[in-house]
């Protein structure tokens, strides 16, 4: 197993070269290589944009004392490894959380996951016979080869309930129609759940997901989350780095990248507007694919520098309302599917963790906007999207205008690489052109790789990054790593593994020399 294997390397492999390793971004990817690379003896640079917080989209943003995340973010990976690295960096902090969440739609409240009896008496005997009707129809008749999103998960769910609890939402997410997004994308966040197997869920709820076992992404029915969010996580790693010598620049961007061969010469820019030069050995960044193309030298290829400015973003922002309240639901968060208001999603930061408001007398929510950079929603200042929050707060009845004492707004730029017809062959352009011509260079995480993917992901292709840096070969295809950070090793044994756990993708162990 892999895990085994790093601890070997740890005890028996020093790095027989001290290096000097740049790296771009102090989210959960470059904090975790920052973190393993100081664990063994190289030293560290990190630059980081954010003049204030650590963790990238996983920070916990901050206000009067309310924590609160971007989005809401489940510590769950079902690989050890990932695991055991939170517990080491937070021995004491995790708590275990239950989930909870609902689904509101044409004025009602669905579980999610659905549970077949709450959803058959809301949705009345009729509506629920026609959905019936229209999965056995997709099963007997359904999409060959599904090209989209829509295909995909009528095929799972049929037609009517693929209307009801799929379409307005993701479309609000996307901003964009379901037949424009790839199937890739649902059958990687939505893996494994058909009606069917929702409504064994519903019937058997007793059997408990085993925490590393194959289980379906959807129904994970708890999980960890650190006491003050999963900031407080990402500033510990930054301390340990820290306390091992390692650098993290604050307010400091990259500007462009210049390969000299052996070596590498980062431009990056201070809050004070001064450009400065950082000379590195190699390079790790988990800045967006898009950003680093566009900023290299040698300049790439016309081809590249294309398939780089196709690379296509969503954005998203965050309405925080605090409330004079104790609690007005239990879930951690609540899907808006309805089509009459803009918020696409609420969360309920006290449900994470107490610890997020200061105040019980006082709850704080998150309501959850989708947008592109720039369009009307992003550009409008933070009075209007406040009091846009606040009415629709109240219009879908969950809180009385009067209630709201406070609010504040944080935009996240880039928050999800999109999936379109054509990013994965833009993604393939980059990547065989960055590693052919770019020696040195090592994109990881979630915008450095394009890949729609959790923490734990973004951190696993940093594990292995570290590992292929130590070693001075690339030991480990870093794009290989699939979409629930695991990474299984070639032969029988890793793709009995691969089919039995659903994966698209069964990862290949490079054919290099031994080490
Ligand atoms: C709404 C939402 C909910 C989510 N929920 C979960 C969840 O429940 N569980 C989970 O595990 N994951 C969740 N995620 C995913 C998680 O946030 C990401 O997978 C993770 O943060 C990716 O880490 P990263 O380091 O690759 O990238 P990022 O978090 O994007 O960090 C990249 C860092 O690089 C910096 N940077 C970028 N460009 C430059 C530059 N030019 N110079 C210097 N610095 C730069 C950025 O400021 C940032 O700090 C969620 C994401 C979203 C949007």
């Amino acid at each position: 197993m892999w895990a085994r294997s790093c601890l070997d390397w740890e005890r028996n492999i020093m790095p027989n070269t001290k290096k000097l390793i740049g790296i771009i971004g102090a989210g959960p990817a470059g904090l975790t290589a920052a973190y393993l690379l100081c664990k063994r003896g190289m030293d560290v640079v990190v630059l980081e944009a954010d003049p204030h917080y650590v963790g990238g989209i996983s920070r916990t943003a901050q206000y009067k004392g309310f924590h609160f995340d971007i989005g809401g973010h489940r510590f769950f990976s079902k690989a050890q490894e990932v695991e055991d690295l939170w517990t080491e960096l937070l021995p004491n902090d995790m708590l275990e959380r239950p989930r909870l969440s609902r689904i509101y739609y044409n004025g009602q409240y669905f579980s999610y996951p659905l549970k077949a009896f709450d959803a058959l008496t809301k949705l009345g005997i009729i509506e629920s016979c026609l959905c019936v009707l229209s999965y056995l129809r997709a099963r007997l008749f359904p999409f060959r080869n599904p090209k989209n999103f829509e295909e995909w998960t009528t095929n799972q769910f049929g037609k009517r309930l693929f209307d009801i609890f799929f379409k307005t939402y993701t479309e609000k997410v996307w901003g964009m129609s379901c037949k424009d997004i790839s199937a890739d994308w649902a059958a990687q966040r939505i893996k494994g759940l058909s009606l069917g197997k929702a409504i064994f869920h519903a019937l058997l709820p007793a059997k408990k997901a085993k925490r590393n076992g194959p289980v379906i992404k959807t129904l994970i029915d708890s999980f960890r989350y650190p006491r003050r969010g999963p900031g407080m996580l990402w500033e510990a790693c930054a301390g340990r780095v820290r306390d091992m010598g390692g650098q993290i620049l604050m307010g400091h961007t990259m500007k462009s990248l210049h390969s000299h061969g052996d070596s590498w010469q980062l431009v990056h820019q201070g809050a004070d507007g001064q450009q400065q030069v950082l000379k590195v050995d190699e390079v790790i960044s988990s800045a967006p694919l898009r950003e680093v193309t566009l900023n290299l030298s040698p300049r790439p290829p016309e081809s590249a520098l294309e398939a780089a400015r196709n690379l296509r973003y969503r954005d998203f922002l965050t309405v925080v309302l605090i409330a004079r309240d104790q609690c007005l639901f239990d879930d951690n968060w609540i899907y808006i599917h309805e089509p009459g208001v803009k918020v696409g999603r609420i969360q309920n930061f006290k449900s994470w963790s107490p610890e997020m408001v200061p105040d019980p007398e006082l709850s704080c929510y998150g309501l959850e906007y989708f947008c592109f950079e720039g369009d009307g929603l992003w550009s409008a200042d933070d009075a209007s999207l406040i009091a846009l929050a606040r009415r629709e707060f109240a219009s879908i009845g969950l809180c009385a205008e009067d209630k709201i004492i406070d609010g504040c707004v944080v935009r996240q730029a880039k928050a999800y690489p999109v999936y379109d017809d054509n990013y994965a062959e833009h993604v393939e352009t980059l990547r065989r052109e960055l590693a052919s011509k770019y020696p040195g260079l090592h994109v990881i995480g979630r915008n450095g790789m394009h890949k729609y993917n959790n923490q734990d992901h973004a951190m696993m292709t940093a594990m292995l990054c570290v590992e292929n840096i130590i070693a001075g070969q690339e030991l480990y295809d870093l794009w290989q790593v699939n979409e629930d950070a695991v990474y299984h090793e070639a032969g029988k044994a890793g793709v009995e593994n691969a089919l039995a756990t659903g994966l698209r993708h069964v990862p290949i162990r490079r054919q290099v020399s031994a080490v």
